[in-house]
């Protein structure tokens, strides 16, 4: 973990493009709430295939007009075409954003055909291709390993491929076991990487949604979290009292241990997150680190 420690703190909120006008209002409320915190980029997921291209960039623009805080793209390659990318990209470049989370992304089961780049390292080396040193660019990391990776050693190859073809920092997929984050650390580390890699965490509010999609993005949830939040059953404010608890220790031990920074998936709600930043004070190390 020792290399992570020279890098200056980044906190960042995810959010995802919102499909309604119900939505829309709702997300504008959350990133009033969360642009107090001061948080270094805001960013938004872009659905394979293109899904949400307008959506995306749409929320991007909205976030910087109404908070003045940077919004960062995500752009995934599988299911788009190279012209599809490029004019993403162009997009992007004649708006003036300059940095992006370049990803793979996933099909929708039942899906055929995937595009020319197959994988996020080649959507690394287009980028730069195409638009030379113009975006700082994130990539994902898994401290848990990805579901489809032929072994863990292969993941971590990939990953640093990732950073060979040029990609600036990784960000995680969001994992409960702190010491899965730092075995993968001191692996990049040994393996010569030398970039910051922010842990990804998902705050915990309620039991069936996370079981849902750490079931799909094979992040692991501890036995000893699933049994307390089963014992739960409906009773939501227990639920999320206990989550908050949870992930108010773990971001606090990954920040005292050297991790540069959080970066949370918000699920475009404002409150837990506002509580875990409170309860460790992460404005003042924010501002200290500065
Ligand atoms: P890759 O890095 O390409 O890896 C995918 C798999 O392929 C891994 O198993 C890897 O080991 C393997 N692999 C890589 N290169 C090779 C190779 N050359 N040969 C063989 N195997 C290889 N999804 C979205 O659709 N939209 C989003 O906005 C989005 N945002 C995300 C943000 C973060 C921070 C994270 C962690 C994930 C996000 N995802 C998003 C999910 C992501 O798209 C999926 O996890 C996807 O399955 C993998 O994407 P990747 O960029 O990690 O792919």
């Amino acid at each position: 973990m020792e290399s992570q420690n020279k890098f200056t703190k980044k906190f960042s909120f995810e959010f995802f493009p919102p499909k309604t006008l119900e939505a829309v209002g709702k997300l504008q409320t959350t990133q009033e709430h969360l642009a107090r915190l001061k948080p270094d980029f805001f960013s938004v997921t872009f659905g394979a295939g293109g899904s949400t291209r307008e959506r995306t960039f749409e929320t991007v623009m909205d976030i910087y007009q109404k908070t003045g805080i940077d919004g960062v793209p995500h752009v995934s390659c599988i299911g788009s075409t190279a012209e599809e990318i490029q004019n993403v990209l162009k997009t992007y470049m004649d708006a003036g954003i300059n940095k992006v989370v370049a990803l793979r992304g996933d099909l929708p089961s039942g899906s055929i055909g995937g595009g020319p780049l197959r994988y996020a390292s080649e959507l690394v080396e287009f980028i730069r291709k195409e638009t030379g040193d113009h975006f700082h660019i994130e990539v994902a990391a898994y401290p848990e390993f990805h579901p489809q990776a032929l072994s863990a050693q292969k993941d971590i190859e990939n990953f640093k491929h990732k950073i060979d073809v040029g990609a600036d920092a990784g960000i995680t997929q969001y994992f409960y076991n702190p010491d899965a984050y730092y075995r993968f650390i001191d692996s990049c580390e040994k393996m010569g990487m030398d970039v910051p890699i922010v842990p990804g965490i998902m705050p915990i509010v309620t039991c069936t949604q996370l079981c849902r999609f750490s079931d799909a993005c094979g992040a692991e949830i501890p036995r000893w979290i699933l049994k307390r939040l089963q014992e739960f059953g409906d009773d939501r404010k227990a639920i999320r009292e206990f989550g908050i608890d949870v992930t108010t220790e773990l971001c606090d031990h990954l920040l005292s241990n050297g991790a540069p920074g959080i970066h949370f998936y918000t699920m475009n709600q404002s409150t837990a997150v506002e509580t875990i930043w409170n309860n460790l004070n992460l404005s003042d190390i924010n501002r200290n680190q500065d």
